[in-house]
């Protein structure tokens, strides 16, 4: 039987933070996270319930966010690509927390069809994906939900997303790069909604660092 993915929203759009800033790419965000950070932005995508399942075409139509979500073979999702005419070759994977599944399945057959791949995750569970996956660990640390993140996640990711607000939020990912001894990655600082007070902050510590600037661009000229 083929592996089905719990879909919540797949949308063509231009990738807004990190590395590929300004790249058009299809995203694919998966349902079921249980981090529990306080100022996430995708709460709906948190439960898993059966009563919120509908069909492909409606999870893809959604006129707006929402707890929805559809069962989607590999099949199913290239088809929906074909089907809305996406011609963006680069996929994000995100959720929700899109690791707490097996993803390599899924990577190798966007990347058997000339996509590239990333996934974008709180490094809380183990990153299981294909070699050219391009992974970004965004890591939550000390969240709700109680799950630590894990070192192999900070090891395989090729880049570090930081959301910051406050100068605590910055020693804790200091803290977390040095107890888990990562000193070769980039790293992206990203002020939390946008606020003055948090975008000075990130710029400051990036120039102190020698760390990078991401200022989730897809927000500023206000697409998805
Ligand atoms: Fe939200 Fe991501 Fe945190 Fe999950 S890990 S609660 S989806 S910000």
């Amino acid at each position: 039987m083929s592996v089905t993915y719990k879909i919540n929203e797949l949308f063509e759009t231009i990738q807004g933070e990190g590395s590929f800033t300004g790249q058009p790419s299809i995203f694919l965000r998966l349902q079921g996270c249980p981090v529990g950070c306080s100022w996430c932005d995708t709460k709906h995508t948190w439960d898993i319930d059966i009563v919120d399942q509908v069909d492909i075409d409606n999870m893809v139509n959604k006129p707006q966010e929402s707890v929805s979500w559809a069962n989607m073979t590999e099949q199913d999702i290239l088809a929906v690509f074909k089907q809305q005419g996406y011609q963006a070759r680069h996929i994000v994977i995100t959720g929700g927390e899109p690791c707490m599944m097996d993803l390599t399945s899924l990577c190798q057959t966007l990347e058997d069809q000339g996509y590239s791949t990333q996934i974008e995750t709180s490094g809380t569970f183990e990153v299981k994906t294909t070699d050219a996956c391009w992974v970004t660990v965004s890591p939550k640390i000390n969240m709700k939900g109680g799950y630590p993140v894990l070192k192999s996640a900070l090891e395989r990711a090729n880049e570090i997303k930081h959301p910051i607000a406050t100068n605590a939020h910055v020693d804790d990912l200091k803290l977390l790069l040095e107890k888990n001894n990562i000193t070769n990655k980039p790293v992206y600082l990203q002020p939390i909604s946008q606020k003055k007070r948090a975008t000075e902050l990130a710029i400051q510590t990036c120039i102190e660092n020698n760390w990078r600037l991401s200022i989730q661009v897809h927000k500023y000229i206000g697409i998805e």
